[in-house]
């Protein structure tokens, strides 16, 4: 099964831009049949290229290895939370 289908009836659950915005605090109903998703604990762990490259980034800043390395890691963060499968809450 898919990272972005609902684990309770199968169907696309979400946007992709939606479920990068869910957190394990954050719930979302499915948009086929309403059930409340979330995503593990564990997920924060996607967030780790962006914590590390950030702060780098921000020290390097203004240059245009900063602007790289900001983008490269927001978007394995990104990369990362899309493959973070949906529970049920
Ligand atoms: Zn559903």
């Amino acid at each position: 099964m898919d990272s972005m289908h609902c684990p309770h009836c199968g169907a696309v659950a979400m946007r992709y831009g939606e479920k990068a915005l869910l957190g394990p605090m954050a719930s979302r109903g499915c948009q086929a049949c309403g059930h409340a998703l979330s995503v593990r604990w564990s997920s924060v762990i996607a967030l780790l290229p962006a914590m590390v490259a950030i702060p780098f980034a921000v020290e390097m800043w203004p240059t245009n290895a900063a602007m790289l390395l900001g983008v490269l890691g927001v978007s394995a963060s990104l990369a990362l939370h899309a493959r973070v499968p949906l529970v049920v809450r």
